[in-house]
């Protein structure tokens, strides 16, 4: 334990927390603590003398004000689903969000409910839709993921295009500061123009500023119908053109818009059961289009006529347009399997990039030309969120290649040139996933030194002892 006062002093913080939460909520055994210090991939493992799971604000504030009495760093953490090293704790307290899990109201007039932060997605999910409401965000860790680490991710997914990031669907938050202080800002407004906005500071941060005990999000009406394609088609810049054509010809109803390469295809075959192409083809890319609409009537024919012209326009190849709920589900399914198949080909190195929507080809294109010339070997895993110019561009290591040494050899080149171009392109080396560990020492050189001084002045102000999160992302 980071507390140099000896072991008598960590005894007495141990007693003291014991008594604070009860039972329930301190665990120093290890067969509990194990899957909490290994990230969801199994790359990295860290460890922690003891694991706190408070049931309520008030829980989480005494742990709080005794890490901050004691000196002690914290370590937040919900799902665990995070890609970037971030969630996982390397000798601090682990405090675990997830008994946190009460829906504390839902307001349907004001198009608003408030969770805490231990709410599983796809429960947050549920309980709009118990109300007639849609909460839009929607990702391949629904199942894992909570409010909490989906705020501090500011996590996207799969609807951003027309319902924007965890930053635009959060009306409210609460927070344990590092000192222990509970700040409440479950304000349901849409419209609070009264000084800074504090509740953006935590969206993103990562567990850097504080405790993020609960939050009021915002809903949506729930779409009376969706349309769902599969289409084929010859490069990424074809796809870009066609999402255009998609918007205008919807009036903005685009709600998913995912590129698939053909790699990735073969890859989601090979390793998830049940799973079919919807359009088999040797073309090398796909896109799942997703139309919402308020209506029925006339969806489907918005969905064909739309493909109808792409194809006259010589855009798609061919396309397949769901028929029913299950082959929608299907057809998603092929999209969100692809981290769960990249797993299961073995270890890639990551790339969760963004560029302009208007560049994304541009980005592919170069990145894989440069990839391909620097080592032929490699294999490009690429899939993403065309809508939002956020591209998931993966890299395999060459056959007979260890991955361990690709990743801290030759990968470390790849990542770089990657980097660089992105940066070039006007882009971001972290559209989702965060910086975490793994991208902390690059932000540095990456961001302006105005930029990095401005974080590191706002971390000094609510942190200025470093406990929370310590190492990641600044
Ligand atoms: C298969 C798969 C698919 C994914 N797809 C996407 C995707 O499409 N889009 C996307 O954005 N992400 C995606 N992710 C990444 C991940 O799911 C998100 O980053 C998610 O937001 C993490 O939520 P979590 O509850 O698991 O947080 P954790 O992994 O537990 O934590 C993430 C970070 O938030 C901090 N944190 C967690 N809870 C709190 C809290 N209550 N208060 C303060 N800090 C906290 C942690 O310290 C850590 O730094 C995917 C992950 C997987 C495994």
């Amino acid at each position: 334990m980071a507390d140099d006062r000896g072991p008598a002093r960590t005894a007495e913080f141990m007693a003291r927390l014991s008594e604070a939460l009860g039972p329930k909520g301190v665990s120093t055994d290890p067969l509990e603590i194990a899957p909490h210090v290994q990230d969801w991939r199994g790359r990295w493992t860290g460890s922690t003398p003891v694991l706190v799971k408070p049931a309520s604000t008030e829980e989480a504030a005494k742990a709080m004000t005794l890490c901050a009495e004691y000196g002690l760093a914290v370590t937040p953490q919900g799902g665990n689903s995070g890609m970037v090293n971030g969630s996982i704790p390397y000798g601090e307290v682990l405090i675990s969000l997830k008994r946190m899990n009460r829906v504390r109201e839902v307001d349907t007039l004001n198009d608003a409910m408030t969770l805490e932060a231990g709410v599983i997605l796809t429960r947050a999910q549920e309980v709009a839709e118990e109300n007639g409401r849609l909460f839009p965000l929607s990702l391949g860790a629904e199942g894992v993921a909570t409010i909490g680490g989906l705020i501090s991710t500011n996590a996207g997914g799969v609807a951003v295009l027309r319902y924007g990031m965890m930053r635009d669907l959060v009306l409210g938050i609460e927070a344990v500061l590092p000192d222990g202080r509970v700040w409440n800002g479950l304000r349901g407004l849409r419209k609070d123009n009264t000084g800074y906005d504090l509740k953006q500071l935590f969206i993103g941060a990562e567990g850097t500023l504080g405790l993020v005990t609960a939050a009021t999000l915002k809903l949506f009406p729930k779409p009376a119908v969706k349309e769902t394609a599969w289409v084929t088609l010859a490069s990424p810049q074809n796809a870009v053109e066609l999402l255009a054509r998609a918007k205008a010809a919807s009036g903005g109803a685009v709600t998913g818009f995912e590129i698939v390469s053909h790699f990735c295809m073969d890859l989601v075959l090979k390793h998830i059961p049940d799973v079919r192409d919807p359009a088999p083809s040797q073309a090398p890319w796909r896109v799942l289009i997703e139309l919402s609409l308020p209506r029925p009537e006339g969806a489907h024919d918005m969905m064909e006529g739309l493909l109808a012209d792409a194809l006259e326009a010589g855009l798609i190849e061919d396309a397949a347009i769901a028929e029913s709920e299950g082959q929608k589900a299907a057809m998603w399914k092929i999209r969100e399997s692809i981290p769960i198949a990249e797993r299961a080909h073995g270890k890639a190195l990551k790339h969760d990039v963004s560029v302009p929507v208007s560049r994304v080809h541009e980005f592919i294109e170069q990145a894989s030309a440069m990839v391909k010339s620097m080592n032929p070997g490699v294999d490009i895993i690429a899939f993403g969120h065309v809508g939002d110019g956020n591209i998931h561009y993966n890299l395999t290591p060459p056959p007979g290649v260890d991955a361990d040494r690709f990743l801290e050899g030759e990968g470390l080149k790849l990542s770089a040139a990657v980097h660089d171009l992105i940066w070039r392109l006007n882009g971001s080396i972290s559209a989702e996933h965060g910086i975490g560990k793994l991208k902390r020492d690059e932000l540095a050189t990456r961001k302006s030194a105005v930029e990095m001084e401005m974080m590191r002045a706002v971390k000094r102000a609510l942190d200025p002892e470093n406990r929370m999160n310590p190492g990641r992302v600044l």
